[in-house]
């Protein structure tokens, strides 16, 4: 049933059509094997095919609660038979990040042996792609998706990692690539509801966000630095620019979803987002039943390259005035940092202003400031960054 990584998961059936698998990593010290665990809806050969992972950062505990009351609702709808294309729920995603315990904080989001954050480098297999479908590509689009992800597959199953954090991006991916929904569950420190998606999917993804409720939408071709949900989608409109002359679609709507801050942890905002994300998907066809007329979208996307991550000038304790989900003009003050050291009185504040016209979308959660940290990001219309450049934070 799953070829492309190189130990066999031990799959347990439930009821209906609901089946869990646990798929064993290869362990990074002598009696520490972690496993990660996939929940399946649907039938395989069902034709589209969903995917919903949470904790992939593992710190970010919002994603956890969402997916309790996913579960509910998708095990309902199953014992109900109302299920019509193949669901996969990956829980927790990251079971190596969900043990980093340090001095009473979950760390979670850097590997311990080498700082890689585990959101970013996941595996951009393009190039091998083009080079196993370049004579072969169709003129129509749905033979071109078929020849692809079968081509994605052989790349995945010709890969064998031996690090547990590469083997589980690897597993990750491998559970992922052929789905025609990719949804990747975040949180941001003090925030809005963001969501980050390719600029090729905009608009026809636009049902996510409204969906959702997010009040801001990330749009970039490629962040640069190859996060969990461009891994999925980036690959087809990298090959629909290399072979102009055929019809490659963008045949995976992947998306980052950053639910909010880090401390918005509650069963009431839990259960709006799972039914939410239901709700996404019954309108897309994976299950029965008609979806109520999608809400209206808050706000119009932005690009990724648009946005400022307003950084500290010196070091002290940050004083915010604005607050994620104020709209802000280039040249106003978003925070005060104080540093009571300074002798002079004039001296203990320094103002931090906006470079942009903008929504202040996320601040920091801590009030530290050291000269160039993030302190808070703002989306704005215009793009300031020029292409090429790293667009995410650490
Ligand atoms: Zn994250």
């Amino acid at each position: 049933m799953f070829v492309h990584c190189k130990r066999s998961p031990t799959n347990y059936m439930t009821t209906g059509t609901k089946s869990i698998s646990k798929h064993i990593l290869p362990a990074s010290s002598m009696g520490n094997e972690r496993f990660l665990t996939e929940i399946r809806y649907g039938a395989q050969n069902a034709g589209k095919k969903a995917y919903i992972q949470a904790g992939l950062h593992a710190d970010e505990a919002p994603g956890f609660v969402v997916m309790h009351h996913l579960i509910n609702r998708l095990d309902r709808a199953d014992a109900a038979n109302a299920i019509q294309g193949q669901i996969i729920v990956v829980p927790l995603a990251n079971p190596i990040g969900v043990g980093q315990w340090r001095d009473e904080i979950l760390q979670g989001r850097f590997d311990f042996f080498n700082s890689i954050n585990f959101n970013r480098r996941h595996l951009d297999m393009t190039a091998q792609i083009a080079e196993r479908i370049k004579d072969e590509l169709h003129d129509t689009p749905d033979e071109n998706v078929t020849l692809i992800r079968k081509a994605a597959g052989e790349v995945l199953s010709s890969i064998e990692s031996i690090d547990e954090a590469e083997y589980l991006k690897h597993l990750l991916l491998s559970l992922s690539y052929d789905a025609d929904i990719v949804l990747d569950l975040h949180c941001d420190d003090q925030a809005l509801m963001h969501v980050y998606l390719g600029t090729p999917l905009w608009p026809d993804a636009a049902d996510l966000p409204a969906q959702l409720g997010a009040e801001i939408t990330l749009l970039a071709e490629d962040s640069g630095v190859t996060p969990f949900d461009e891994a999925c989608s980036r690959i087809w409109w990298q090959l629909a620019q290399k072979f102009p002359d055929y019809p490659i679609p963008s045949a995976c709507l992947s998306a980052t979803v950053e639910l909010r801050g880090i401390s918005d942890v509650s069963h009431e905002q839990g259960e709006q987002d799972a039914d939410n994300i239901y709700l996404f998907i019954q309108r897309r066809g994976f299950i029965q039943g008609e979806a109520p007329d999608l809400p209206p979208l808050r706000n119009e996307a932005t690009p990724l390259r648009g946005v400022e991550h307003v950084k500290a000038p010196a070091p002290g304790v940050v004083v915010f005035l604005k607050q994620p989900g104020d709209h802000i003009k280039k040249g106003e003050v978003i925070a005060e940092i104080v540093n009571p050291l300074e002798e002079q009185m004039d001296n203990r504040i320094t103002i931090v202003r906006s470079g942009i016209d903008g929504i202040v979308f996320s601040t920091k959660t801590d009030r530290y400031a050291r000269p160039g940290r993030i302190l808070a990001k703002i989306a704005g219309k215009e793009p300031i960054k020029g292409r090429g450049k790293d667009l995410l934070t650490l």
